[in-house]
């Protein structure tokens, strides 16, 4: 029996499929390499010195989804695949509602019919939209999506309760990340976006390897402890970790919810001295208007999936800032 990761040679993915090769599992990889790469394979083997299969395909093509589920024994799927930047959803919101949703059911369709009915799924903490109160809850329910990207978490969501509720042989993990930043301790595998990064921690590593001349900080007058926008960053690994013990509860059908965060917020200023700091590096930065749609503040609860997950994240900012530096130092041509 295998393991489907959609978007395995992505950023959260990749991890994650370290991780559970790493624990004995069994690994196919679909992806359609529209934001990652091939080599992002043999990295994974060096770190576990143990292969995965892959397939070049995209979700939304059937036809090649079912020779995956032909050619392997599918026990569940973790799903990752899609497009995932604000800013480009906003000018292109029909591509990812094709991309995201509409790959969503494709999959979901042919998992289906090869009678293959537990996911985990990437959901994000912007389904809360803004509930007024900067700690979310999952019992909070979801908000106003800011974004399309927004509105196709929050969708893909519905869809998958209204899966269950018509046939309650569906076993469904909504996992909702709060901000993944840091990379695999190796420096092997981590996030290195093609062209000018939208997300803080990859513009840094951008500014510190001296590829961007400056950060800016979107907003210094917010109401925080520095005027900062304040949210709650999770180490890309102990993300992964959570996708595990997600997969391991997958026994028992419904649809279950989690936040997968630390529980604490740190500010941008924080998020960049921090940097500095333990990799004694400079990072040039100034101060620049707020952003439209950022929410001053948010962070997760993280008390359910510690009690039902048995998960916690264990790594601080001080490991995400030297992971990030130790990758992209790394990787600075790729
Ligand atoms: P990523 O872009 O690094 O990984 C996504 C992968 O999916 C890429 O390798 C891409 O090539 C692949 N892909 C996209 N569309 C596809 C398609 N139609 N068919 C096959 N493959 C396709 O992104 P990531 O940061 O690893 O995010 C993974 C998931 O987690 C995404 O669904 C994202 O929306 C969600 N998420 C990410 C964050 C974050 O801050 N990184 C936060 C919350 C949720
Ligand atoms: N941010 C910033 N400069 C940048 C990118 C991001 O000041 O170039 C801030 C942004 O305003 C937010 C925080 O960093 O307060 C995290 O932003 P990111 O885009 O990484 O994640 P988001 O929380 O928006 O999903």
């Amino acid at each position: 029996m295998q393991i489907l990761v959609t978007g395995g040679t992505g950023y959260i993915g990749s991890h994650t499929v370290v991780e559970l090769l790493k624990s004995g599992k069994e690994v196919v990889i679909v992806d359609n390499l529209s934001n990652s790469s091939k080599n992002v394979i043999d990295n994974i083997e060096k770190i576990t010195n143990k292969k995965c299969k892959f397939y070049e395909i995209d979700i939304r093509d059937e036809k090649g989804l079912e020779k995956v589920f032909e050619e392997n024994d599918i026990e569940a799927v973790i799903h990752f695949a899609g497009l995932k930047a604000v800013g480009e959803s906003v000018v292109k919101p029909l591509e990812y509602y094709d991309n995201n949703v509409i790959g969503t059911i494709k999959l979901l369709e042919v998992m289906k019919k090869f009678v293959c009915k537990k996911m985990v799924f990437s959901s994000s903490a912007t389904v809360y939209g803004d509930p007024g109160n900067p700690k979310y809850v999952e019992d909070m329910g979801r908000g106003k999506a800011s974004s399309p990207y927004g509105a196709t978490k929050a969708v893909i969501e519905e869809m998958l309760e209204s899966l269950y509720i018509a046939d309650n042989e569906w076993t469904i993990s909504l996992l909702r990340y709060f901000n993944p930043i840091g990379a695999h301790e190796s420096g092997l595998i981590g996030e290195n976006p093609n062209g000018i990064p939208n997300n803080l921690m990859p513009y840094i590593q951008k500014v510190a390897i001296g590829e961007l001349k400056e950060l800016s900080i979107f907003g210094d007058n917010y109401n925080t402890k520095d005027g900062t926008c304040i949210r709650d960053y999770i180490h890309v690994v102990d993300l992964a970790v959570g996708h595990m013990k997600a997969l391991q509860k997958l026994n028992k059908p419904g649809v279950y919810i989690h936040n997968l965060g630390t529980g604490a917020g740190t500010s941008v200023l924080d998020i960049v001295k921090t940097f500095e700091k333990v990799n004694n590096i400079k990072v040039n930065y100034k101060f620049a208007p707020r952003r439209a749609g950022d929410l001053p503040e948010f962070f997760a609860d993280p008390s359910k999936a510690k009690s039902e997950l048995d998960w916690e994240a264990k790594r601080g900012i001080e490991e995400m800032c030297r992971d990030s530096w130790n990758f992209i130092s790394k990787n600075r041509n790729s």
